[in-house]
C-alpha cells in the first residue's frame, strides 16, 4: 500500500509526456471551454404541466425541468378549513365551561365525509366531520373521534348526542386555507429543480402552465459503413451501432435531448446530417472516423477542427471544432466534439471529457462521478506515457480487481464494472496491494 502512494503521488502531475500529445487535463479544459458557451443561457419554453408529466418523449428522457420563472398558485393550499382529524367540528365557545366532572352534551348533527359541502353548524351541535372534510361555517374547533365520548361515531341518521370534558382552544385542529400556500403567491421558485414534490405542489396549487429551461439538444452522430441499426438485420461485416445506444443514455442520463443519426464513411453524407441540425441543436457529438485509417470521416469532412492524440488510453484520438449554423436569423457556431469509435474508447471520452461539463450545466447529476482509493487485487502493466482508465470493481476485501484487459472493444466488460480504474501518466507498472484511484460508474 504505502509503495503504490509513492508511485502514484510522483507521477500524478499532468504533463505532455510524448511530444504532440494532449494532456487528459488540457482537453478537458479545451472541451469545457469550446462546449460550455452554448450551454450557459439555455432556451425557455412555456410548457403545459399536463405534458411535462406525461411520458416522455423518446430522446428526452428523464431530463430533469428546472423553473426559469416563478409559478404562482392559482388557489389556496389547502383550498378550505378542512379538519386535520376524523372527529366532531364543533363552536369552541359552546364548550368553554365544560370539566370531567361536568362535560358539555351537544345533538350530534349530520356527518361530513371528505368532499361534501356541508351546511352551516346549527349552534349547540357537533357536526362528525372526517379528516380533510370541509369545516361547517359556524364550527371553529375539532374535536378527535377518541376524546369525545362515545369514542366513536352514531350510526347515520340516528338521534344521538355527545359528551366533551374538556374546552378546546378555537383553531384546534383545523387546517385553515391557504396555511401551506395562498394564491397569489409563489409556491415554487425559478431555479427550482422540477421533483416529485414540486411537480405535486404545482398540480395542487391549480398550475397548468410553468417556463422551464429546456435541455440542451444534442445531435449524436455514429459514423461507420460497418454500422446497423438495433434490430436490423446484420449482414457479413457488418455490426450494430452500440456507441448510438450508450452514447444516447449517457447524453439523457446527465440532462439532455437526444437527436440521433447514423452515416457512413462518406463526407458528403455527414455533411449532409450536419447541414440540417435540429433548429435548437446545442453540440454535436460524433463517434468513431478520427483516427488514421484511411476512411476517417470525421476528421475528412471537417477540416478546420482540431485533430489529434489525447495521451489517454483508451480514447486517444479525439476532435474538437465548432459548425456554423447558416440560420439567416441567428447564424452561430455550435460546438462538436468527436471521439473515436470504439465502444469503451467512446464510453470513457464521454466519462473524461463531457460528462462532467453537461452535469454542470444542466445540473441534472452531480458533476462528479464519486471517487474512491483501495489497494488492488492484482498487479497491472500501463504505457508508461499515458493515462490509463480499465474497468473494474471491488472484490469482496475491498480491493480493486480488473474487469476484462485495457482493450477499447470490450464492452461487455464495461457493462460488468462498476469502476473506472486511473493509472495516470508516468506509471508503468503497480503490482499487488498498490493504491488505485477510481470512480464509481454504477
Ligand atoms: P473508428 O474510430 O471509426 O476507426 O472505429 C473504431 C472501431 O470502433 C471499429 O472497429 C469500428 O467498427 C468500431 N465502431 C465504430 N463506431 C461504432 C459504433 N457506433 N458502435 C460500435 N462499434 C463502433
Ligand atoms: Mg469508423
Amino acid at each position: 500500500m504505502l509503495l503504490g502512494s509513492r508511485v502514484w503521488r510522483s507521477y500524478a502531475l499532468p504533463v505532455d509526456h510524448e511530444a504532440g500529445r494532449r494532456t487528459v487535463e488540457r482537453h478537458q479544459r479545451a472541451v469545457r471551454e469550446a462546449v460550455c458557451a452554448g450551454l450557459k443561457a439555455p432556451r425557455r419554453s412555456t410548457v403545459q404541466l399536463t405534458g411535462l408529466l406525461a411520458v416522455q418523449r423518446p430522446g428526452v428522457g428523464k431530463a430533469p425541468r428546472f423553473l426559469t420563472a416563478d409559478a404562482v398558485a392559482v388557489i389556496n393550499l389547502p383550498g378550505f378549513d378542512n379538519s386535520q382529524m376524523d372527529g366532531y367540528a364543533v363552536r369552541a365557545a359552546d364548550l368553554a365551561n365544560a370539566t370531567p366532572s361536568d362535560p358539555v352534551e351537544l345533538p350530534v348533527g349530520a356527518p361530513v365525509p371528505a368532499g361534501t359541502q356541508p351546511p352551516p353548524l346549527t349552534p349547540g351541535t357537533a357536526a362528525p366531520v372526517m379528516t380533510g372534510a370541509p369545516i361547517p361555517d359556524g364550527a371553529d374547533a375539532v374535536i378527535k373521534i377518541e376524546e369525545a365520548d362515545p369514542p366513536a361515531f352514531p350510526e347515520p341518521g340516528m338521534a344521538a348526542t355527545v359528551r366533551f370534558s374538556a374546552p378546546v382552544a378555537p383553531g384546534t385542529f383545523v387546517r385553515r386555507a391557504g396555511s401551506d400556500v395562498a394564491a397569489g403567491d409563489v409556491v415554487v421558485p425559478a431555479g427550482t429543480r422540477l421533483g416529485p414534490a414540486q411537480l405535486g405542489v404545482l398540480v395542487a396549487a391549480g398550475v397548468t402552465e410553468v417556463e422551464v429551461a429546456e435541455p440542451p439538444h444534442v445531435l449524436l452522430i455514429s459514423t461507420g459503413s460497418e454500422l446497423v441499426a438495433a434490430g436490423e438485420p446484420l449482414g457479413p461485416a457488418q455490426l450494430y451501432d452500440a456507441n448510438g445506444a450508450a452514447l444516447t443514455a449517457a447524453l439523457a442520463e446527465v440532462g439532455c435531448r437526444v437527436t440521433h443519426r447514423v452515416v457512413p464513411d462518406d463526407p458528403a453524407a455527414l455533411r449532409a446530417a450536419l447541414a440540417e441540425p435540429p433548429d435548437d441543436v446545442a453540440l454535436v457529438v460524433t463517434s468513431g472516423g478520427v483516427s488514421a485509417g484511411a476512411y476517417e470521416v470525421v476528421r475528412q469532412t471537417l477540416a478546420d477542427a482540431w485533430f489529434g492524440h489525447v495521451a489517454v488510453q483508451p480514447g486517444g484520438p479525439q476532435g474538437l471544432g465548432t459548425i456554423a449554423l447558416r440560420d439567416p436569423t441567428a447564424p452561430r457556431d455550435v460546438p462538436l466534439v468527436a471521439f473515436p469509435g470504439n465502444p469503451v474508447s467512446a464510453l470513457v471520452s464521454f466519462e473524461l471529457f463531457l460528462r462532467p461539463v453537461l452535469a454542470e450545466a444542466t445540473g441534472a447529476v452531480p458533476a462528479h462521478r464519486p471517487r474512491g482509493r483501495a489497494p488492488l487485487a492484482e498487479a497491472i502493466d500501463s504505457p508508461e506515457h499515458l493515462h490509463q482508465v480499465r474497468r473494474g470493481r471491488l472484490d469482496a476485501d475491498g480491493r480493486v480487481e480488473m474487469v476484462g484487459g485495457p482493450g477499447s472493444h470490450l464492452l461487455a466488460h464495461l457493462a460488468m464494472a462498476t469502476l473506472l480504474v486511473h493509472v495516470p501518466p508516468g506509471v508503468a507498472h503497480l503490482d499487488a496491494g498498490d493504491d488505485v484511484d477510481y470512480w464509481e460508474i454504477r
